[in-house]
Parts: structure tokens; sequence; C-alpha cells
């Protein structure tokens, strides 16, 4: 009977946690106090049912009647709060992994939204209108080209202006004012290994 009760418990509290992963991902308000206190009354059950039982085995030593029921009624007030149970915590830091996690894929997906938005903001270098490989950024107007298509186009025309339309700086551009942007590579370099080889 007990072990029925908490197999049975075991079967109950393993359907509320999938519901609880879906309230997780789906849901957007997680309420999961109704599940949390279905598992409290199962923890209830169990409880009293354990402790019935235990009862029953320490009273059945007594003699009276009356030694047996004051033995009985003091075991059976023992222990009695569902919220100590290990079933009860268990459940409880399952929910919140659940929820935590849910909300941390949620942080990684916008990281990524960012990354991709930056990335399509400056993939595309504004001489050859192709991807860049090898970012670098004019440290007078902060406008990022391609290094060996800005090399390129000085190579044959010295005198070039920045080209991205709408840049307020009207200098030549120079190789010695335009660094390396790193991270814009890795960036690139990160979307570039996400996508679909055969797309390009
Ligand atoms: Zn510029």
């Amino acid at each position: 009977m007990g072990d029925l009760i908490a197999s049975n418990a075991d079967k109950i509290v393993d359907s509320l946690l999938q519901s609880i992963k879906l309230i997780a991902e789906y849901e957007d308000s997680k309420d999961v106090k109704p599940y949390t206190n279905i598992v409290h009354d199962i923890c209830d059950v169990e409880l009293k049912y354990g402790n019935h039982k235990k009862s029953l085995t320490n009273a059945q030593q007594c003699v009276t009647l009356e030694t047996f029921d004051n033995t009985y009624r003091a075991s059976t007030n023992q222990n009695t709060n569902p919220k100590n149970c290990k079933r009860f915590k268990d459940f409880n830091s399952n929910v919140t992994n659940l929820l935590n996690r849910e909300q941390q894929e949620h942080l990684d997906d916008s990281i990524n939204e960012q990354l991709l938005q930056d990335v399509a903001l400056h993939r595309i270098d504004p001489f050859t209108k192709r991807p860049m490989r090898n970012p670098v950024r004019n440290s007078v107007c902060k406008h990022v080209y391609d290094k060996d298509s800005v090399k390129g186009v000085l190579k044959v025309n010295a005198q070039t202006r920045c080209p991205v339309v709408g840049c307020s700086s009207k200098q030549y551009i120079q190789m010695n004012q335009l660094v390396e942007d790193k991270e814009l590579r890795r960036k690139l370099e990160k979307v570039a290994a996400s996508e679909d080889p055969l797309e390009d």
C-alpha cells in the first residue's frame, strides 16, 4: 500500500513537472501555485499514511487500550508539515530550475538576435558591397570597411573619402587612421560559422 502510494505520487509529480516545463516554455504568466498545492496535498497524504503506519507499529506493543491510544496519538502528531517532505522540497527546486533555465534560454536567444542585428548592419563592405572578412574602422568617422578593399581603392585613388552615405567626414581616408575591429571580426566569423554553407 505504501509503495503504491509512493509510486502513484511519483507518477503524478512527474506529470506535474512536465506541465510546468510547458508553462515555463509557452505561458506568459508563470503561475505554478496550483501545481505546488497539488504536490503539497500529495505529500500530506503520504506523510499521514507513513505516520499512521509508524504509530500503529509503535502502539502495537502497548497492552492497554489507553496506552495504545496515547502512543498512537503521540506518534501521529509528529512531523506533520508537508513542506518539510523531501518530495515537496525536490519538486520546488525542480520548478525553480525549470523556470530559471527557460529565462536563461530566452536571454541567450536575445543575445543572438542582438549579434545578428549588429552583424547585419556591419557585414557589407561599402566599397565592394560584399561581405567583409577583415573589418577596419575609420577612427575619424567610425565607419567600417574591409581592409583589403579599402587598401585596393586607396592604391587606385589616394584621395578617397568615406563612401558611407551620410558620412560627415570630408577627409580623405588614411590607412594609418584605420583600426582593425577585432570584435566585429569575431562577430562576423561567428555568424558566418552558424550559417548554412550552401546558402552562400
Ligand atoms: Zn565615414
